[in-house]
């Protein structure tokens, strides 16, 4: 293994390989686990602390090439990481394009023809502009800077004074003076929270794309973006899709796919990640009806939100003070993590600059003809853009329960994870109560009769509690114990997750009565 020429190795030898190290990432790209996970829990927030420990304690989230301690803001999804990530992204996709007739979906590359991000304006203005303390050398969104220091004024009861704030920033940076941001910064009196000094550097645009080259031959090869949104792969589609799936406007082509952005500061677990996953779905209209079909898709998502078991107060849209170039209305849909009310899906009236960029610089039409007006035109566009790493973080959070259950010296605290049981990761736990009298055998034969239609766990070794406790941590919403009276009458018990109610049912009825809660369709109901 080697960076560059020189082998990692050799320099352990020379016991200078931690040195080397620290030089070589100069902008730490990689920390130690133990920052790593420090940065990601010292968010001023109390709570957070224990959602991520858990979560990678019980095998949902793990740091990236933890073995090499870590590389920021990357992260690995365990084996009940990455069955709720499965479930979650399903009931997107179901909710998208089974439950509506005009979505479509579609999978495009992570690599595109580089003209693409030129078209969609990412090459020029896909940047956020950064500020490093020359103190204690961190390095800062400058607009988060202020955003937070409005937070902290409006919190105050100063609403003016923050309110000002933020159209000094919006105007400046519209404007595109730097040095103006800069002294607002200095202005506002925001300091470094770490060497808590005022001497912050110049502020400069840094653009969040990873390039990297494509071709084999060095001096052929070509300069490449890793996409940092999904959205234009549908774009560049728009007319195939229409084409061979026949569809006619307005419709939509929804998609699941990863993105990569190179964020200045990415130290909110996987919040903020370099490396994440969007479920984006552009819903191509007629021009000059954006505005009802804006207002219908910010009403679906809100309430498919709230059809996963996020409670409305936890829920609110979030209007965009500052629009992007490309759209004409947009709003966030934010929920309430622990750090605070957060964006987790965008939803953007993106008119018809996407389609109308790409048209002209590849010089194709991107038109579509109307039967109903008998009229050409090129659509435009609403787009609604989730992010499956932001959600599941929600999922967790939301889910996070600690309780207090029994009394006097039987008093103990039960963690547990309470997802709706169409996301958990495992339905059911199949857990026979002692390892002996034909129970295994039993269990493993409803174990075999159930695995087809739903995703479980044997388990037999320990003590039935200590079993319960373990299925509780990872979201199980049903334990079926398999006992000494399932021998004479062929039932078992149901143990229910959320209530620790127990019920005993016939073992031929178990399929239908799993089925019943877990299924997705208890979710559609709702929407
Ligand atoms: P933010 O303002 O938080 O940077 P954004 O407005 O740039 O987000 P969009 O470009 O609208 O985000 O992307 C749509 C969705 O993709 C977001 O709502 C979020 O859920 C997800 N997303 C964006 N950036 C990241 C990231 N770095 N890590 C994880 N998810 C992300």
């Amino acid at each position: 293994m080697s960076i560059g020429s020189i082998s990692i190795f050799t320099y352990k030898k020379h016991k200078k390989f931690e040195l080397f190290i620290q030089d070589y990432v100069q902008r730490s790209i990689v920390i130690s686990l133990q920052e790593l996970f420090l940065e990601a829990m010292n968010e001023q927030n109390f709570g957070i602390k224990e959602i991520i420990s858990h979560a990678k304690e019980y095998g949902f989230v793990y740091p990236s090439s933890e073995i090499y301690d870590g590389l920021q803001a990357v992260y690995d999804y365990g084996p009940y990481g990455v069955e709720l990530k499965k479930n979650l992204k399903e009931l997107w996709w179901q909710a998208m394009v089974k439950l509506n007739r005009n979505v479509v979906g579609l999978d495009a590359s992570i690599f595109m023809h580089p003209l693409t991000w030129k078209a969609s304006g990412h090459v020029d203005s896909f940047s956020d502009p950064m500020i490093d303390n020359k103190d204690s050398n961190k390095r800062y969104r400058a607009d988060i800077l202020l955003e937070d220091k409005a937070a902290t004024l409006a919190e105050e009861g100063k609403q003016a004074d923050a309110d000002n704030l933020l159209k000094d920033m919006a105007r400046l940076l519209d404007a595109e003076d730097m040095e103006g941001v800069r002294q607002l910064i200095i202005d506002a009196g925001i300091i470094c929270p770490i060497s808590k000094t005022s001497n912050w550097t110049d502020v400069r645009q840094f653009n969040l794309m990873f390039s990297t080259q494509i071709g084999s031959v060095a001096d052929d090869a070509s300069d490449i973006y890793l996409r940092p949104e999904t959205a234009q792969g549908i774009f560049v589609n728009f007319l195939n899709v229409q084409k061979t799936a026949r569809m006619k406007v307005p419709f939509g082509i929804a998609q699941i796919g990863k993105a990569f952005r190179n964020e200045i500061v990415a130290r909110q677990f996987i919040f903020r990640m370099r490396e994440f996953e969007q479920m984006e779905m552009q819903f191509f209209i007629r021009p000059g009806e954006e505005m009802q079909w804006y207002e219908h898709w910010k009403q679906i998502r809100l309430k498919w939100h709230k059809a996963l078991g996020i409670p409305e107060e936890s829920l609110k849209f979030h209007d965009h003070d500052k629009l992007a170039h490309y759209a004409n209305a947009a709003v966030d849909i934010e929920y309430k993590f622990p750090f605070g009310f957060k964006e987790v899906e965008g939803i953007h009236s993106r008119t018809d600059f996407d389609l109308m960029s790409h048209q002209k610089l590849s010089r194709k039409k991107l038109q579509y003809f109307d039967p109903t007006i008998n009229k050409n035109y090129v659509p435009y566009v609403i787009e609604t853009s989730a992010g499956a790493d932001r959600l599941f973080f929600m999922l967790l959070c939301n889910g996070y329960k600690q309780v207090t259950v029994g009394e006097g010296d039987d008093e103990k605290q039960r963690t547990f994870l309470k997802f709706h049981p169409a996301l958990s990761p495992v339905k059911a736990a199949i857990l026979p109560l002692v390892k002996k009298d034909g129970l295994p055998e039993i269990g493993q034969k409803i174990y075999d009769d159930l695995k087809f239609d739903f995703n479980l766990i044997y388990e037999d070794a320990q003590s039935i509690g200590k079993r319960y406790t373990r299925q509780d941590l990872i979201g199980t919403p049903f334990c079926i114990a398999v006992d000494h009276q399932t021998k004479e009458d062929e039932t078992v018990t149901i143990r229910h997750r959320d209530t620790m109610e127990q019920e005993r049912v016939k073992i031929t009825d178990l399929k239908e009565v799993i089925e019943k809660e877990v299924s997705i369709k208890n979710i559609f109901r709702e929407l």
